[in-house]
């Protein structure tokens, strides 16, 4: 039994070309599921040589519509036939396309016209670009070239982890210019709406590290990222490699983008113990509050509070481990001096170790100490930070970066953190953030639409089935 796949191209109703893309052979009667239907290999050839028949047409077409001067009516002259090739999605296109000489029936000069000169400028088609972006954006680029090339019908070799590299980094390589550059970026066809002013600005700012490339005088890069709160609503992400003086200006053109300007009340959320702040203070006239970030306070209070039911057991006399379930809601409400002493009474009721007890648990009371101790020095030399984070809420303030901590780990940890085998260099990692926050903040394709005003926008197909 035979199954033809045949393409028919109509222009206005009527047929222009018709073409057999391929012929399926099965026995009449299958004899196992190996034989039903289209294998993965099948599929690839078919819309292979789907698409190149279809481009091949569309070539035609154009070729046909820039046949004639659109002035004068008469045929253009011929200078000669140039190849091209398109890389797609499903596979590299050649085409040939012939070059036309300008008509000079209205002046000018006799220059040379090729209809396929603006149909890209880039010989890999925008989704294509987009595919490779978002798979080196969501895995090691050498899986990702690994697992494209299996599954999309693209010649062997022709999609290595350097270009999903290359494409992932020119997709972020464009973002950054975007941001930066807003004036050299923004063309007639873009369509990108000016901000409108903010009241109210938090930026939720924390630091982490990755391995840094082994050509690196560095053994790691710092990265910096975050998340933007617009007059409380969650806004976009950021990330940046540290240490660079581009921060500075990415932070400029990031509050600008969210439509933060002098009159704006600014706030930055941040961990204390790195001194991120200082970005955000550097680059706008007003002077921001600092609040120490609830989420580091609130975290290193857990592993104290976690503790606690145990150092009662082993201490069932000291009256201050008593009530450290209430230390949370002191430090909540703002009433540090409170929340401080008690702290002090746990610390100094827990320093005479019974005899009888086990030296595991003379280790757990050493390490609840120490965990006192570290955050009575943590809120001690960030107290001019502190505030009342009950109130704070209750004023519609952020008052936690949990959001820009659960965003540090979907940018950096899950695709760039130490766990993963790479090495990064300042700039592959940097361009590669940028793509990161554009796909969780969903702006990817957005952008592609902005380079690409019609990506993705054509006409959905009308399948056979449904008609
Ligand atoms: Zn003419």
């Amino acid at each position: 039994m035979e199954f033809i796949v045949r393409v028919e191209a109509r222009l206005a109703g009527r047929v222009v070309k018709t073409c057999d893309v391929a012929t399926i052979a099965r026995p009449g009667v299958v004899m196992g599921g190996e034989e039903l239907g289209l294998s993965l290999e099948d599929g690839k050839e078919i819309v292979r040589e789907l698409q190149s028949r279809m481009i091949a047409v569309q070539v035609e077409m154009l070729e046909a519509a820039n046949t004639l001067c659109v002035h004068c009516g008469r045929r253009k002259h011929i200078k000669d036939r140039r190849p091209r090739q398109f890389r797609t999605v499903f596979g590299a296109v050649r085409v040939r396309c012939r070059r036309f000489i300008f008509c000079t029936c209205r002046g000018g000069n006799a220059r040379n016209e090729w209809p396929l000169r603006h149909l890209s400028r880039s010989s890999t088609t925008p989704e294509l670009r987009y595919i490779l972006a978002k798979f080196g954006n969501d895995m090691p680029y050498r899986r990702a070239a690994q697992l494209l090339t299996e599954l999309l019908p693209l010649p062997n070799g022709s999609v290595s982890h350097t270009t999903v590299r290359r494409h992932t980094l020119l997709v972020g390589e464009r973002f950054d210019q975007r941001a930066l550059d807003p004036d050299e970026y923004d063309w007639p066809e873009c369509q990108r709406e000016p901000a409108l002013p903010a009241r109210r600005v938090t930026v939720a700012i924390d630091g982490t590290y990755i391995r840094a490339g082994l050509d690196s005088w560095n053994r790691q890069l710092h990265v910096i990222a975050g998340r933007i709160d617009r007059d409380g609503q969650l806004g976009s992400h950021f990330a940046w490699i540290a240490g660079d003086s581009v921060a500075s200006s990415h932070m400029k053109a990031l509050l600008e983008g969210q439509g933060c300007n002098s009159n704006s009340m600014v706030a930055v959320l941040a961990d204390g113990a790195d001194g991120l702040g200082g970005i955000v203070r550097r680059v706008i006239p007003q002077t921001p509050r600092t609040i120490l970030d609830w989420f580091h306070v609130s975290m290193r209070l857990r592993h104290i509070e976690q503790m606690g039911p145990s150092m009662i057991e082993l201490f069932p006399d000291v009256e201050a481990l008593g009530k450290l379930s209430r230390l949370r809601h002191k430090m909540w409400n703002g009433q540090w001096r409170g929340a401080l002493l008690r702290m002090r009474d746990c610390y100094h009721g827990t320093g005479l170790v019974p005899t009888t007890v086990t030296s595991f648990h003379a280790e757990r009371v050493k390490r609840f100490r120490r965990h006192l101790i570290d955050l009575f020095d943590y809120l001690i030399s960030n107290q001019q930070n502190l505030t009342n984070y009950g109130k704070a809420r209750r004023d519609g303030l952020r008052i936690s970066s949990a959001p820009a901590e659960s965003g540090m780990n979907h940018l950096v940890n899950q695709r760039m953190g130490k766990r993963q085998p790479m090495r990064w260099s300042a700039e592959g990692a940097h361009l590669l953030l940028q793509v990161r926050c554009a796909v969780l903040d969903h702006r990817l394709e957005v952008l592609f639409r902005e380079w690409f005003p019609r990506f993705r926008a054509t006409p959905p197909i009308t399948s056979a089935l449904a008609a």
